[in-house]
Parts: C-alpha cells; sequence; structure tokens
C-alpha cells in the first residue's frame, strides 16, 4: 500500500465517521437529533423536573461515561472495518435484483400488467420498508435466542447508558449480519419490482431515505437510546414501537428479556408474543446485570469477549 493510498484510505473512514451526523441516511443526521430534542424538551416540561433542561439532557454520566466511550470506538472502528469488508459486496444487491428479475422472466414469461410510475414508487417503498423490519425483528430474534449469536449481540445490551449513538454500538460480526439481510431484502425486492414494473425508476432513488424512514426517524427514534421516556398512546404502541419499548428492550431485568425486538414495528411483537408496552413497566436499568457487566467495560472487552465466551464454551464441551 502506497503512502497516497492509506491517506486516501483514512480519509475515506473518516468520512463514513462523520456521516454519522451529516448524512440524511443516519439515524443520527443533525436534523433528526434537533427533532428528537425537541421531543425530549416536551417530556420534559410534562415531568416538571427541579434540574434544568441542559442539565437532563447533557448528563456526564451519558455522554462521558465509559460507556459511551465504548459506542465511540465502535463507530470508528466499524467505519473502517465497513471500508474493508462490506463496501465491495454493495454492489452485490444490484446483481442479486438482475438476477430475480431474470428469474422471474425465465419461470412465469413476461407479467401480464405492468404497475405505473406512481404505483411502483409507493408499492415498492412500502414492501421494501415491511420486509425489512420484519426481517430486522427475526434476525434480532436469532441473535437473543441462539447463544454463540447472543454473545456478540450482548456488545449491544452491555451499554449502562444511552445516547442516541448506542444504536451503533455494533459488534462487527452483528453489522455484517445486518448489512446482508439488507442487501439480501434489498436485491430480491428490487428484482420482484423490476420485473413488474416497466418503469426504469433509477436504483440510487431506492436507496435514499424513504418516506417511512423519515417520519420513524424525525418522530424520536433517537430517544429510543437515552434516559429520555418518551412514550406512545398505548393502542399505538401495539403497531409502534416507542422510545421507552426499545429502553425496555436495555433492562436487565430479567422479565424484561427477549421483549421488544422490534425495530419500528411493534405489530411483529405483537404476533410472536414479545410485546411489552411502556405501561407495563416502572423502573428500567440498562445493562447486562451487575455480574456480567463488569466483563463489558473497554472498548477492547466489547470486541473480545464474545470470541472469548464462545471458545470456552467448546473448551468445555471437549473437555
Ligand atoms: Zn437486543
Ligand atoms: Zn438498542
Amino acid at each position: 500500500m502506497e503512502y497516497s493510498e492509506i491517506i486516501e484510505f483514512l480519509q475515506d473512514g473518516f468520512q463514513l465517521v462523520t456521516n454519522y451526523v451529516t448524512s440524511p441516511g443516519k439515524r443520527t443526521y443533525f436534523l433528526y437529533l434537533i427533532t428528537s430534542l425537541a421531543l425530549a424538551y416536551y417530556v420534559y416540561f410534562k415531568s416538571k423536573r427541579k434540574e434544568s433542561f441542559i442539565a437532563y439532557i447533557m448528563h456526564k454520566k451519558v455522554w462521558l461515561s465509559k460507556s459511551a466511550f465504548v459506542d465511540y470506538y465502535l463507530i470508528i472502528f466499524n467505519s473502517f472495518f465497513k471500508l474493508i469488508l462490506i463496501a465491495p459486496f454493495l454492489l452485490f444487491g444490484l446483481k442479486l435484483a438482475f438476477n430475480t428479475n431474470d428469474f422471474l422472466l425465465a419461470q412465469f414469461g413476461y407479467a401480464s400488467f405492468s404497475l405505473t410510475t406512481a404505483q411502483t414508487l409507493i408499492l415498492y417503498t412500502i414492501s421494501l420498508s415491511i420486509l425489512n423490519d420484519f426481517m430486522t425483528y427475526v434476525i434480532h430474534l436469532l441473535f437473543h435466542k441462539i447463544p454463540f449469536l447472543w454473545e456478540f449481540h450482548k456488545i449491544h445490551h452491555s451499554a449502562t447508558s444511552m445516547s442516541p449513538f448506542t444504536q451503533y454500538r455494533l459488534h462487527p460480526i452483528e453489522l455484517l449480519a445486518n448489512n446482508i439481510k439488507g442487501i439480501l431484502v434489498f436485491g430480491f425486492t428490487t428484482g420482484v419490482f423490476d420485473y413488474l414494473s416497466e418503469h426504469q425508476i433509477s436504483k440510487w432513488t431506492y436507496l435514499g431515505v424513504n418516506v417511512f424512514s423519515f417520519a420513524f426517524y424525525t418522530w424520536g427514534a433517537n430517544l429510543r437510546h437515552s434516559h429520555v421516556k418518551l412514550k406512545f398512546f398505548s393502542f399505538l404502541e401495539y403497531i409502534f414501537i416507542s422510545p421507552v419499548q426499545h429502553q425496555v428492550h436495555h433492562s436487565d431485568n430479567p422479565k424484561h428479556f427477549d421483549k421488544n425486538l422490534g425495530s419500528r414495528l411493534a405489530l411483529w411483537d405483537w404476533m410472536f408474543g414479545t410485546l411489552i408496552r411502556s405501561k407495563q413497566v416502572e423502573k428500567i436499568t440498562f445493562g447486562l446485570g451487575k455480574e456480567d457487566n463488569k466483563n463489558y467495560v473497554s472498548f477492547f472487552q466489547n470486541l473480545f469477549m464474545p470470541f472469548k465466551n464462545i471458545g470456552n464454551f467448546f473448551f468445555r464441551k471437549k473437555s
């Protein structure tokens, strides 16, 4: 690797890091952080606290704790990890779309109808959003229920304080799994819609922020990883996951384990019996519980503990 290539690599990596607040495709885009702040003010106002709003939001524990620094280090580490291991495979999604379309043509011939441009955009956006959300639920469920996957997902749950950046506190292995899921869902859905529609809408418009993501991001998605207790109307929490519902997912109380696994829609949790609504819960402490928290304090512990635990598991089995 030449000197100029190393510089370019570092620049690309750091651009990915800054993307977290400058790209509308990221949940922590500054505009969404501002709308979340407004909603946080509403919660603060209603709770009639004595401390100032700034003190409520800018808690040292939230932004400068050891747990928060693990979030920041993981964001930087994962940005470079993505550059090396994930970026090269993004084009695979387009190839999969092309192959899906080809497969459908070979199996069924040309479709007897074709969607209009408007129909394509609307149906495509809805299908992609729902399928993606459902698959996110399934993958999340697997990461909780399959012991060796849980070892990797634990890193997300080892946060003892939460800021919007905790959203991205993921082990690189989980990041990889999430990206593969995203590519497969995108490729498959795009292929099906290519088949059903003759209107060639640029694939790249699909990759932009769709109206559903925009609505989700501006309505307090950032408060899910925070101490701000924003609830939805109780009936709405059967359909959409509220910030408090995701906070319950991070609770160290065994009663709350493996609950509220949904990303945007609570429907899947409701259907599969893993739903808890805000009003069913009183106090929440974040983390894995006192004993386990001890093993996940530093960045390196979080990065390597899963491999150590999986290793121990196999070693024990053999002896
Ligand atoms: Zn989880
Ligand atoms: Zn979370």
